[in-house]
């Protein structure tokens, strides 16, 4: 029997520590310096992790986060299954124990430091999938910032212990599409979720191409609003506002909220439209020039026109609910000459009528922006990141993992929340 540290863990040994004081010979022949952690061992080659996370080591997440080569398949962080929620179905969405993500070449993984409630999930959470994003059973939620924890062969631009934020896309960079620089609307956009959870993969595609590292002095809970923010920035840049423009916005969610602030941020007069009475104090603490609040559709077209030159409309609608009747009233709301941006995805098969003859002869730009692009991301996370934008004001509640459900039934109840950080 040999006096090495491996050997003395084989026969079972409860410290290397104790193997030291022991007086193992080879021990200071084959490690130079105090041989007292166990990262000082596998280091050092005498054995691999997963031995020592076998015999129950508790320093193996310092070996791990290290970045030992020798950590076996199935642990990250000494762990082999991490907390995640699981969309079943219509509002059936389950905390389970999956298996802790390994990174493959090029992917990372990502300990979620905060991942955000998104009016989207909540869509999905209520009919249980999602056509292009998610189908179940999957690993959901897709808003996140988190802390890398390992990097995959090849990956050259991030490491452990960078902060990032992780689109919940990618586009392909060689499609019809992507060609012409749309490429929000990529033939093979790929998608990832699984935000609530502790830790996510994020793909090789994502990860070259819409990966994010966060400016220093970032909150994680703050950079995660970078993919709305970018829907919202999109959204905003496609209407093609010119100085001087007074732009109404539909809504007083999250997005809409965003959109008016985008706005008001860069200096137009905004007029914010929202339903309920509790979202009016959000709106004017965002930007909004007026705030008109109703739930009536016609008092809404007719206050906001009032707030136009004779009635003239607005330069710019642009729709942030998602539903036909919005739609129409955005349409309502411009002058001649004017953009609507149908920004609100309505559900599958709904349709809305239109009075052509007020389009053509109103001469009405009618535009509808979908999602966003890698470019439009860097400049969200940039706007962020330069303290203009009122990050805090966005998220209402935070939240553990395991209340999931819980914040998910109070966001289908339309209270004044607008985003929930859900804390794995
Ligand atoms: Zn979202
Ligand atoms: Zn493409």
């Amino acid at each position: 029997m040999q006096n090495t540290v491996k050997d003395a863990i084989l026969r079972g040994r409860k410290k290397v520590e104790n193997v030291v004081e022991g007086g193992r010979r080879k021990v200071e022949s084959v490690v130079e310096g105090g041989l007292d952690t166990v990262e000082t061992v596998v280091g050092a080659g005498l054995n691999t992790v997963e031995t020592v996370v076998v015999k129950g080591r508790k320093t193996v997440e310092s070996a791990v986060s290290r970045g030992r080569k020798t950590v076996e398949k199935r642990f990250l962080h000494g762990r082999s299954t991490m907390q995640a929620a699981v969309l079943h179905g219509r509002q059936d969405v389950r905390i389970e124990a999956v298996p802790v993500p390994r990174a493959a070449a090029g992917e990372l993984i990502v300990q979620v430091g905060a991942a955000l409630t998104c009016g989207t999930d909540l869509k999905v959470f209520r009919r249980g999938y999602h056509a292009r994003m998610i189908v179940p059973p999957a690993l959901f939620g897709h808003e996140m910032a988190g802390t890398v924890v390992e990097a995959g062969a090849g990956v050259t631009n991030f490491r452990p212990g960078d902060h990032v934020v992780a689109l919940n896309s990618a586009p392909c960079g060689a499609c019809y599409f992507c060609q012409r620089d749309q490429e929000n609307l990529c033939d093979n956009l790929l998608f990832n979720n699984g935000a609530y959870a502790e830790y996510i993969r994020v793909p090789a595609r994502i990860v070259a191409k819409n990966t994010l590292r966060i400016p220093e002095g970032v909150p994680l809970e703050h950079a995660a609003l970078t993919e709305p923010l970018a829907c919202a920035v999109h959204g905003f840049e496609d209407s093609n506002p010119r100085a001087g423009d007074t732009i109404a916005i539909i809504g007083g969610g999250p997005l809409g909220l965003m959109i008016l602030h985008v706005a008001s941020l860069a200096g137009y007069k905004t007029i914010s439209l929202v339903r309920h009475p509790g979202q009016v104090e959000a709106a004017r603490q965002l930007g909004a020039t007026h705030v008109v609040q109703t739930s009536m559709i016609r008092k809404a077209i007719d206050d906001t026109r009032a707030l136009t030159p004779d009635n003239r409309g607005v330069d710019i609608a642009i729709e942030a609910v998602g539903v036909p009747e919005a739609w129409q009233e955005a349409v309502e709301l411009v002058r001649k000459g004017g953009t609507v941006n149908f920004f609100g995805g309505c559900a599958a098969n709904t349709h809305v009528s239109l009075d052509t003859n007020r389009l053509h002869y109103s001469d009405i730009t009618l535009r509808a922006t979908f999602h966003h692009t890698p470019a439009i991301c860097r400049k969200a996370l940039d706007l962020i990141a330069s303290g203009r934008f009122q990050a805090g004001a966005f998220i209402t509640g935070r939240a553990h993992l395991y209340e999931l459900n819980r914040v998910f039934e109070k966001l289908m109840n339309r209270s004044s929340e607008i985003k929930t950080a859900i804390v794995p």
